[in-house]
Parts: structure tokens; C-alpha cells; sequence
């Protein structure tokens, strides 16, 4: 097996990936130039998923490589890559909050009065803890330590956390249990977002609906900022979805995808997207 040697966790075995979304070994396929040493960002040649073809194992994915962590650790990278264009993008994040804000609760709570809500990669539970009291929260989280924490919360409020990856997680779950789900930068993050979505349609009631944030691979910041972009972080953004490829795995998933006037504006470096179940 090969190994990678990491900055913070010693030497971590890899695996290789499969295209997520159709299968497809892209193993001869050439690394895009947004490509970062060990970790190559191959585009499918036969559906044109963006991916990055290796991943740490799945634990060590998620929990070794915390996200806080990494996020600094990039914030750092790109800091002294190119002092200018990390001002730059300090301040087009400015701009940004300029806008009105948009959030999960916002999405969820703006379509329906209540029912159980499930947060995938939910963390310490914080999110949904937000939701009115209508709202029964339970999640999936592969960090012991804060699956613990969640769970304790939501098991106040009627629900539970469980502490597993998120595939596994879903099959202990009721079928048509939830009234809506929240997936909130997390999907980018997933070595099986395809199993996810499968996963997750059965255990959304008929009328149910996930509420997804990811990076947007077609914004115009990632063309002008390139490997600078916000949205790339090697290697634990292991997927790069467009408006178009997210639309087609949740159809392969069975749900019909939504973005509304503003969920996948070109301008913005992440989109939102409501999938609802066909039917
Ligand atoms: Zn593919």
C-alpha cells in the first residue's frame, strides 16, 4: 500500500479512488493543473467528475485531519504562496458578507414547521441545536469525541447522534424517517458521496428533502484564483462538483435537484442545492 507522509499525523497509508460517480478507473487519465503532490485532481473520462483519485483511509480522512485544523493549515499554505491573492481573496470574502446570509436553518426551517432532522458530518451537534424546538436533531459523525457530544445534546431534544461514517451510519437509520437532512460541507469531504446520497433517500420520508453546500467547482473565483482557490484543500476535499455534476449524482441517487435564483451563482465559491425525492 502506498503511504503519504503528513505534516501533522506521520506516515498515512493511501487508497486509491475509483470516479465516484460512475466507476470508472481514471488512473491513466492525466492530473489537472490544479493538482497538489501526492494528490491528483483527475477529471473522469467517462462522466467528467472532478476528483481527487486517492484519499487517506476514511478515519483518518475525517478525524486525523480535523477540518479546523486543516483549514488552517491551508489558510497558511496559501498565505505564503502568494501573500497579494490571500488579501485579495480576504477581501472578496468580505464582500461576500455583504450579501445577505444564507443558512441551513434558513433553508430547512424556511420550508417546514418541524419534524426529525438529521445532519450528516454534524460535528458537536452546535447546527441543529439552533433549530426551534419543533425540530427533532439526530446525526452521523465519524469523531468519537463529538459524535459523543452531539449525541448527548440531541438525546435532550429526542434525538441521537450516531458515531460512524456516514454510509454506515444511514443503514441504522428508520427508512422514510426524516423529514429533511443537512449536509453542510461535507459532501466534498466524502470518499462515497454517490453511497451517501443512495443511503440517504432511503431514510427521507416521501416528501423529504436534503439541503446540500459544497464548493462550487464552476465558480469564476476557482478559474481566476486557479490552485489558490478557497475551495481546494489537498487531500481532504476529495470531490469537486459543478452545478451540473452534483444534479447528476443525486439523480443517480433518485432525487430531483433545486438551486433556486441564487444557489449556484457563478460569483459565489460554494452553492446550494435542495434535493427532493422523485415521485
Ligand atoms: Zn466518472
Amino acid at each position: 500500500m502506498d503511504t503519504v507522509e503528513t505534516k501533522d499525523f506521520g506516515t498515512q497509508p493511501i487508497v486509491h479512488r475509483d470516479c465516484p460517480h460512475c466507476g470508472r478507473d481514471n488512473d491513466a487519465v492525466v492530473p489537472s493543473r490544479y493538482s497538489h503532490e501526492p494528490w491528483h485532481i483527475k477529471e473522469c473520462a467517462g462522466c467528467g467528475f472532478v476528483y481527487i483519485d486517492r484519499a487517506l483511509r476514511y478515519e483518518a480522512q475525517f478525524e486525523a485531519m480535523a477540518w479546523e485544523r486543516t483549514t488552517k493549515v491551508e489558510e497558511q499554505r496559501r498565505a505564503e504562496l502568494r501573500p497579494i491573492s490571500y488579501k485579495a481573496s480576504k477581501r472578496t470574502r468580505f464582500r461576500m458578507h455583504l450579501l445577505p446570509k444564507r443558512t441551513m436553518h434558513g433553508y430547512i426551517a424556511g420550508r417546514i414547521a418541524g419534524g426529525n432532522v438529521l445532519d450528516l458530518g454534524c460535528g458537536d451537534g452546535a447546527p441543529l441545536l439552533s433549530f426551534p424546538t419543533s425540530f427533532t436533531p439526530f446525526g452521523v459523525e465519524i469523531s468519537s469525541a463529538l459524535a459523543a457530544k452531539a449525541d448527548t445534546a440531541f438525546r435532550a431534544r429526542g434525538g441521537y447522534a450516531i458515531n460512524a461514517p456516514c454510509v454506515e451510519g444511514l443503514r441504522h437509520l428508520p427508512e422514510h424517517f426524516f423529514a429533511a437532512a443537512s449536509l453542510r460541507s461535507y459532501l466534498e469531504h466524502e470518499a462515497d458521496p454517490l453511497g451517501v446520497l443512495q443511503n440517504l433517500n432511503r431514510v427521507l420520508a416521501p416528501d423529504g428533502f436534503a439541503v446540500v453546500k459544497v464548493p462550487n467547482y464552476g465558480s469564476l473565483n476557482r478559474v481566476v484564483m486557479g490552485r489558490r482557490w478557497c475551495g481546494f484543500r489537498y487531500p481532504d476535499h476529495l470531490n469537486y462538483f459543478t452545478p451540473k455534476t452534483l444534479r447528476a449524482m443525486a439523480a443517480k441517487a433518485g432525487f430531483a435537484t433545486a438551486f433556486g435564483a441564487t444557489g449556484r451563482l457563478p460569483t459565489s465559491d460554494n452553492m446550494w442545492a435542495v434535493l427532493s425525492k422523485r415521485g
